[in-house]
């Protein structure tokens, strides 16, 4: 017995009209995760853009939030760059109007040992997750405040925030930054209506995984690892984007929402082997 299958994708959960007139931008909303939920806020009357550094994922997403029904735009911008994420944001505003919702989904992760890490890797993980979370958030929030129109932001954490992850220690650390920035942003922005959320996914494959990732894909065996007896599917991180976005959540802020069928949680009586991480790294190969 496993949790439930959710409802299929295209099921609505929330009115269709719930964000009618609003624009969300989704940071790396070309692949994966952020494609989902950039589907999702589409399917609820947003007009949503795509943010990120690729055209053929740019326009990935923008097939998608067309085939969901709004016409969405794909707007190029490298989050790492303030100057880009200050044009990426006049660029929105131009083609769809002012941002009222920012999914910071944009990321960088391979599992590395840590000794094994160049300071390169680092660096461009740090830069990705943590600074590029900081720079959109920011560059919304002074918007926003002029305007004095409010908003929503979604951080999109991970599991790995609370134990540290072998093999993620760039990511890992980045995520953590992310979720204690989800709680000092959600205090310093409440007075200007604007609300910060972390939604932090547990294992939720997708075709755009790279390739050394989608190698250790196995549904069975993750089927037997995760109490859930199931990974999650994309669409239901949608369902918990825009539920977390909408006026429904409206008194929610600050808060870290894990979607992971109680995964990081789960423990043994007595625990496997432990294997170092250079060695599941040289399994993995
Ligand atoms: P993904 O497919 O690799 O997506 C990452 C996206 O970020 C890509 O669309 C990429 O687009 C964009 N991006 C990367 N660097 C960028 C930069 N410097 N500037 C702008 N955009 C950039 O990853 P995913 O699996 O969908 O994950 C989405 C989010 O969920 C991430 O925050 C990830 O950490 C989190 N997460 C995922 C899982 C999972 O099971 N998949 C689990 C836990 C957490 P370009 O290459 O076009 O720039």
């Amino acid at each position: 017995m496993a949790l439930p299958i959710p409802p299929p994708v295209g099921t609505a959960m929330l009115p269709p009209d719930t964000f009618a007139g609003q624009v969300a931008l989704v940071t790396g909303g070309g692949t994966g995760l952020g494609k989902a939920m950039a589907v999702e806020f589409a399917r609820l009357g947003a007009r949503v853009a795509i943010a990120s550094r690729k055209p053929d994922h740019r326009e990935a997403g923008c097939a998608a939030i067309a085939a969901a029904g709004t016409p969405g735009v794909g707007v190029e911008v490298d989050i790492r760059d303030p100057d880009a994420v200050t044009r990426l944001f006049t660029t929105v505003e131009a083609e769809l109007g002012p941002v009222d919702i920012l999914v910071n989904n944009a990321a960088g992760n391979f599992p590395v040992a840590a000794e094994r890490m160049s300071s390169r890797a680092w660096t461009s993980v740090i830069d990705i997750v943590l600074n590029g979370t900081y720079l959109c958030s920011a560059e919304f929030a002074r918007r926003a405040i002029e305007r004095g129109a409010g908003g929503a932001i979604l951080n999109i954490g991970a599991t790995y925030a609370w134990t540290g992850g072998p093999g993620t220690s760039h990511s890992a650390a980045a995520k953590a930054a992310v979720t204690n920035l989800t709680q000092s942003h959600a205090v310093e922005w409440a007075p200007h209506g604007i609300r910060v959320n972390c939604l932090a996914p547990g294992k939720f494959p997708h075709g755009d995984l790279p390739e050394q990732l989608l190698a250790l894909q196995d549904p069975e065996a993750d089927a037997r690892r995760i109490p859930a007896g199931r990974v999650g599917e994309p669409h239901e991180l949608g369902w918990a984007a825009t539920y977390l976005c909408s006026p429904f959540a409206s008194y929610l802020t600050g808060h870290t929402l894990v979607l992971d069928g109680a995964n990081w949680l789960r423990r043994g009586l007595v625990m496997p082997e432990f294997v170092p991480v250079a060695d599941q790294l040289r399994e993995m190969r």
